[in-house]
């Protein structure tokens, strides 16, 4: 008789812990030009609001899409803005000047000529080339409230920022809804919520720029990690491989001795617009700015394969693959 009661009280249990246990909601969804994954644990409401947020957002940032508010304005030469619209832009222009113009949201035009965007890839000339780099200046761009004007021939891209930005909202929207625990995975953009189900940390993996695979991982909680690298998006031509990030000085695809940056903080904007502008930058330039500038960690791997982390990374970077025996070089600030 005890015996059967305690076995009740046990099932009794379980059954409440099962119900407590938030399930785990997910959704694919292809937005962006990249296949994006969610997991949120709780309400499936909190998803579907995600994947509404996801095309909302892509409606009004798209260069591409005709009456998005950037396609608006890049071809009117300006107007009024969504009010979100504008605090990413002068979001985007406070990364453009922390980078020293590395990151440059009126660098349009160029990724318009190399094809990017259109899928017409080509290697423009130097003439074309010189022209349109005249058009590029991010500090040109007036941005009042919502009311946004460029400089004639001037063409705005949020492209190397709102993924980030859509990872801090959607990360928003589901803390606010009570979310404890949430993966966000927007392509080479990741934006955790808290830990995983069980307390434990989430750990995400960092893609080999050179293979198929990963090179190692990381474990965060509530933190964005988004990686940028020539891997991800470029054309060949005679022997070349031109990627989809492009130096503003140059008006060429990046080529400063990096083949991936993965910037880890917990505002997904400042790692999407760092990651993309420590690429252009290179490895030194990227730790100098990484020692002057608190709130990320970075891991680095040069195109010779060499990977530097930095020190706030320390026990929670784990090499893995053809990287397991690898030397990891620790960056200090002191
Ligand atoms: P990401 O994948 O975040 O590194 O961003 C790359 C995208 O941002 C490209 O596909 C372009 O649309 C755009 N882009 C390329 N180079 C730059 C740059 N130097 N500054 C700002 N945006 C860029
Ligand atoms: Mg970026």
């Amino acid at each position: 008789m005890r015996r059967a009661s305690s076995a009740l009280l046990c099932l009794a249990l379980l059954l409440i812990l099962a119900g407590c246990a938030p399930q785990a909601r997910t959704a694919t969804v292809f937005a962006m030009d990249t296949v994006m994954e969610l997991t949120a644990y709780g309400d499936k409401a909190c998803v579907d609001e995600a994947v509404s947020l996801i095309h909302a957002l892509e409606a009004r940032l798209s260069v591409t899409a005709a009456d998005s508010d950037i396609a608006r304005v890049n071809s009117s030469g300006g107007g009024e803005i969504d009010p979100e619209t504008a605090a990413l832009l002068k979001r985007a222009l406070e990364l453009c000047k922390l980078t020293g113009g590395a990151l440059d949201v009126t660098v349009y035009p160029l990724v318009r000529a190399w094809g990017f965007t259109t899928g017409a890839y080509r290697v423009p000339g130097d003439d074309e080339i010189g022209a349109l780099l005249e058009k590029v200046d991010y500090a040109a761009v007036r941005v009042e409230e919502t009311a946004v004007s460029l400089p004639a021939g001037a063409m705005l891209d949020l492209g190397a920022v709102a993924k980030g930005w859509t990872g801090d909202e959607i990360a928003a929207l589901w803390r606010e809804a009570g979310v404890k625990s949430g993966l966000i995975n927007l392509g080479g953009n990741v934006q955790t919520v808290g830990g995983k189900p069980d307390g434990s940390d989430w750990v995400v993996g960092i893609r080999d720029p050179f293979s198929e695979d990963v090179m190692g991982a990381v474990s965060v909680r509530d933190l964005a990690v988004v990686t940028s690298g020539g891997y991800q998006r470029y054309f060949e031509q005679d022997g070349v491989r031109w990627c989809h990030i492009i130096d503003p000085v140059t008006g060429r695809p990046a080529d400063k001795g990096l083949a991936s940056v993965t910037v880890i903080g917990p505002e997904g904007v400042l790692c999407d617009g760092l990651s993309t502008a420590l690429y252009v930058m290179g490895p030194e330039a990227a730790v100098r700015l990484w020692r002057e500038n608190a709130g990320f960690d970075l891991v680095l791997v040069t195109a010779g394969g060499e990977v530097t982390v930095t020190e706030g990374l320390e026990g929670r970077f784990t090499p893995m693959g053809a990287y397991t025996d690898k030397e990891i070089k620790v960056m200090r600030r002191g």
